[in-house]
């Protein structure tokens, strides 16, 4: 990796999440987007706030909750999961390690929840972070926000009536990536293998890669129906024609960034080139064609020496 680039590449997301943690510092005055929450199946909710999306399963065993947002959150997620009929989760589970999804774990872990996690979640966590999302994680992490059971490949949980099936799948978004399965519900929660609606971020310093996306991506879509609900890790809930949507979208413009590549051109030329011009009106802004390219090219270049 070039260490003179990749920093301006990671200062476009610190901008991102920059923005989000401005937002948690407001939250005494109010001006935090409240938790929204939408039913998707019977025992099942989607929840937003300010950082990565939540589903959370509701039932006579207790709660399980993907992901935990920001820290600063969980008291107004525990309440509104009390609303909807549970309480504190029994299970939270972390998709990948990044603070949108893991930061209120410690919050979540003291009121009684149990965190779980792949490996390779507890080991980021664990780890001197190099803050590949913009700063905000200098060391790391209290030992109260680590998952408390991890696995390798896949775990299954029988919860609330629902076989729910979490598979680490090969690196894509992170090396520690996990989806879950609500078989019986026929609900998808993706993590940030899947950005619904806006180019993905792809941490290519822990692994990702726009390969590993799109392969994650094909997994899934094999694995679900017209019927899915499918709920990924930002933007609105999807099925599976969004995914594949998604999908073709993140293979034309590889496509393009890759030929480029090949020919040599650096990642300025290619930036300046527009390969991903006409998929911006729908898919740019939160996360921009600069930095998706930005993160093609990392993807790709290894596998092209001497350039
Ligand atoms: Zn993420």
């Amino acid at each position: 990796m070039n260490g003179k680039i990749l920093p301006a590449l990671l200062a476009c997301t610190g901008l991102l999440l920059a923005g989000t943690w401005a937002l948690a510092a407001d939250r005494e005055s109010d001006r935090l987007p409240p938790v929204e929450s939408q039913q998707v199946a019977p025992h099942i909710w989607y929840l937003h706030a300010a950082g990565g999306n939540m589903t959370a399963l509701i039932g006579k065993d207790g709660i399980l909750l993907v992901d935990s947002e920001f820290e600063p959150f969980v008291p107004e997620i525990i309440a509104k999961l009390k609303a909807l009929g549970g309480g504190v989760p029994k299970f939270v589970v972390n998709t990948h390690y990044h603070q949108d999804h893991t930061g209120g774990n410690g919050a979540m872990h003291r009121a009684g929840a149990t965190i779980i996690a792949s490996a390779n979640v507890r080991a980021r966590l664990e780890q001197v972070q190099r803050a590949p999302l913009g700063g905000s994680v200098p060391a790391p992490v209290p030992a109260d926000k680590l998952p408390t059971i991890t696995f390798r490949d896949a775990l299954t949980l029988y919860f609330d009536g629902e076989t729910v099936r979490i598979v680490h799948v090969p690196p894509a978004h992170t090396d520690g990536d996990s989806v879950l399965f609500f078989e019986q519900a026929n609900v998808l929660a993706a993590g940030d293998l899947f950005f619904n609606g806006m180019y993905p971020i792809i941490d290519v310093d822990t692994g990702g890669s726009i390969g590993g996306m799109i392969a994650a991506a094909n997994w899934m879509l094999a694995r679900i129906d017209g019927k899915t609900v499918v709920i990924p890790g930002h933007g609105p809930i999807a099925d599976k024609a969004a995914l594949e949507r998604y999908r073709d979208m993140m293979v034309a413009v590889r496509d393009k960034v890759k030929a480029m590549v090949g020919k040599g051109m650096t990642l300025a030329e290619i930036q300046a080139a527009h390969p991903t011009a006409k998929f911006d009106a729908k898919w740019a802004g939160r996360i921009s064609a600069e930095r998706f390219v930005a993160e093609i090219y990392y993807s790709l270049r290894p596998h092209f020496p001497g350039t």
